[in-house]
């Protein structure tokens, strides 16, 4: 007996696509087929006729912050944004931006256990934690095996900024998290080049927003990338690059991959959409929107990642959601550009921008959108119950309307930065409504959902 059915839409999944109704029963999809109502109309339904049915999207790689008792709601308002978005699971990172105490940042447990206990009972959607592994702890790497036990399976290393691992360490993560069954995530830049430079920049008074990204070429990211890739390898551990942006990166992604070595990667919608012309504006209020790290790219590398989505180079796509505010965090008039908050807002536009560009643009299809957005991040990262409309997953599920348009501005959105990279960008399609395990939180584009109803995510090992 289901307790609500889906009727009339048309169901994607990373495969196929079909008219089909949706049955949802204890909060877990029971049937998927044609003509499922009961003959008496005794079930609940929800029309999708004119509509896509897509898994609840899967966003990997947010900065979310924690509540705290001047800012008790951020993290639950930005998981109200997510679920406007069609994000009905994410994953956030305890780096020292989003909040997390010294207490919290010194050691991967204490950070885990604060961040569990600071977001009980906060979240509107399901989530869970990706810990960060910094050079400043203790000893993060003798925590890695407790981590990957207690649910928390991957975590992310730098080899940048004053927190980066070095190599030695680096491998030496590879290789714990490959021995137990978690998956390490790099954000890969050469620390040195960029070191350089930026010293150079500064020593000649070079410190506007701009020389963020001149000072971050994208050889130096193909080169950590490689780097990353090669230590994996000999650690005979998988590894994940984060927010990959230019064509040279990818390329050493796709070499590894040809060769049948488990290295994956993701992109974010910014580097699909926006290019290193933003850089060019000559207020610098506008340019330290797109300060992001790794910086907008240029157009010939946007394409590229276009293709690398559609040919398979790139697994899925991420936000990389930094909910920061211009006058707060982003610290407007901007200070010298080394000092300058990275990050920028992406929590709500995930589905959005991937959809309107991607597939409304002809560039990928409706099912690799599922796959790149739900099936293969939830799969890659231990979430065995989501990320697919089958029988048995969680009815997470999306209505979305691939006919109506409209345009993005931080008015119509919910997040808790104060900007979006996308202000004023048209784009097609539109999230109707949203389950959550068989609720509906998002109907009719307003929030119908609940603090609190969304679970930490205990997640499998996933090697
Ligand atoms: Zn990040």
């Amino acid at each position: 007996m289901a307790d609500l059915l889906i009727v009339g839409g048309t169901v994607v999944t990373a495969e196929r696509s079909m008219v089909a109704d949706v049955a949802i029963g204890d909060g877990r999809i029971v049937e998927v087929g044609e003509h499922l109502a009961d003959g008496n109309g005794r079930t609940p339904t929800l029309d999708a006729g004119g509509l896509l049915v897509l898994p609840g999207c899967v966003d990997v790689h947010t900065h979310t912050r924690l509540p705290s008792e001047t800012e008790p709601d951020r993290f639950f308002q930005d998981s109200v944004a997510a679920a406007h978005g069609g994000t009905t699971t994410f994953l956030a990172f305890n780096n020292p931006g989003t909040g997390i105490s010294d207490e919290g940042s010194r050691s991967l447990l204490a950070g885990m256990r604060e961040f569990r206990a600071r977001t009980d009972g906060e979240s509107a959607v399901d989530f869970g934690l990706s810990a960060v592994i910094s050079g400043q702890q203790d000893d993060p790497i003798a925590e890695l095996p407790e981590l990957i036990a207690s649910g928390v399976p991957t975590a992310k290393a730098f080899m940048v900024y004053d927190f980066r691992l070095t190599d030695d360490r680096l491998f030496e993560a590879l290789r714990t998290m490959g021995r137990h069954g978690g998956m390490l995530e790099v954000h890969c830049e050469n620390a040195t080049v960029i070191d350089a430079l930026v010293t150079d920049a500064v020593a000649r008074g070079n410190v506007s927003c701009r020389h963020h990204a001149l000072t971050r070429p994208t050889y130096a990211e193909a080169e950590a990338t490689h780097r990353a890739i090669a230590l994996a390898r000999a650690a005979d551990a998988s590894v994940y690059i984060v927010h990959l942006s230019c064509a040279d990166a990818l390329a050493e992604v796709a070499a590894a991959k040809a060769r049948g070595w488990p290295a994956y990667a993701e992109t974010c919608p910014h580097y699909l959409t926006l290019t290193d012309e933003r850089y060019d504006a000559a207020d610098e209020a506008e340019v330290i929107r797109s300060v992001i790290s790794p910086p907008l790219r240029s157009e010939s590398d946007r394409g590229a990642l276009w293709l690398g989505l559609r040919a398979g180079g790139l697994d899925l796509v991420a936000t990389d959601h930094v909910p920061d505010r211009l006058a707060v965090e982003k610290r407007c008039p901007a200070p010298p550009f080394p000092q300058i908050s990275n990050g920028a807002p992406g929590i709500e536009t995930l589905l959005s921008i991937v959809y309107s560009e991607g597939v409304a643009g002809g560039r990928i299809s409706l099912e690799r959108l599922v796959d790149l957005l739900a099936t293969t991040p939830a799969k890659l990262f231990g979430m065995g119950t989501k990320g697919a409309i089958e029988v048995g997953r969680d009815a997470d599920l999306v209505l979305f309307d691939p006919q109506a348009s409209r345009t993005i501005s931080q008015s119509n959105l919910h997040h808790t930065g104060d900007f979006t990279p996308y202000e004023g960008r048209a784009v097609r399609g539109a999230v109707r409504s949203v389950l959550l395990r068989g609720e509906v939180i998002v109907r009719d584009g307003v929030f119908s959902g609940r603090r609190g109803a969304g679970n930490f995510l205990e997640r499998m090992a996933t090697a």
